[in-house]
């Protein structure tokens, strides 16, 4: 199975190189925040917490996360070669569960893609975004928040994955072809990796 993560702070492309990946690889593409904005327009009880907190730019808290993780992945993946998670693990806590989830499947995250991008870059891309999003957390002073948190929380989820070789680091500035081009680059190049590894000496 192919199990991808994609990193990033907000703005750098995850959603629109995730939708990029999942055709051609067949992955399921499960976002948190895309669950998260379903369920706010839905008005449920989930929805109405999870925007307290994203409209303030905070992060919604792991255990609510987690579990929603949990479920989504309980719905399984038939079909698919693996799933590309776009916005979770945020913290090294959910990096955490998600590994232990990966191991109750008896299955392993392939890799960590972190698409990099400058914060002036990221700021003006999400003010643009912020003009037809809708998005309550595309402002100013939110975008801020969501950058702060990002190198506060988020960051370390990198280290994490640094220390059991999984961490891809990807330019995340050009044409959308060129970044989805490095991406796939980046993917096949650690399948084939894996592959080699599995070549009995
Ligand atoms: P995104 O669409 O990935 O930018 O997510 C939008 C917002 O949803 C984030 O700013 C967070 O408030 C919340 N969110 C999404 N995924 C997570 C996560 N894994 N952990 C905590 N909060 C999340």
């Amino acid at each position: 199975m192919l199990n991808i993560i994609i990193c990033g702070a907000p703005g750098s492309g995850k959603g629109t190189q995730s939708k990029m990946i999942v055709n051609k690889y067949n992955l399921k593409h499960l976002s948190t925040g895309h669950i998260l904005r379903q369920e706010i327009s839905k008005q449920t009880e989930l929805g109405k917490i999870a925007h307290s907190y994203i409209s303030h730019g905070n992060l919604v808290p792991d255990d609510m996360i987690i579990e929603i993780l949990v479920n989504t992945i309980k719905d399984g993946t038939v079909g698919f070669n693996g799933i590309i998670l776009d916005g979770f693990p945020r913290t090294v806590v959910q990096a955490e569960a998600l590994e232990k989830i990966m191991e109750s499947r008896n299955e392993t995250t392939t890799v960590l893609l972190d698409l990099r991008v400058e914060k002036e870059e990221l700021i003006s891309r999400l003010m643009k975004r912020g003009e037809t999003s809708g998005r309550s957390d595309d402002n100013l002073e939110t975008i801020k928040k969501r950058l702060d948190i990002y190198e506060e929380k988020t960051a370390p989820v990198n280290d994490f994955y640094k220390k059991i070789n999984k961490y891809t680091p990807v330019d995340g500035t050009g044409t959308v072809e060129e970044i989805f081009a490095r991406l796939s680059a980046a993917i096949d190049a650690r399948v084939s990796q894996l592959n080699t590894q599995n070549i009995p000496a």
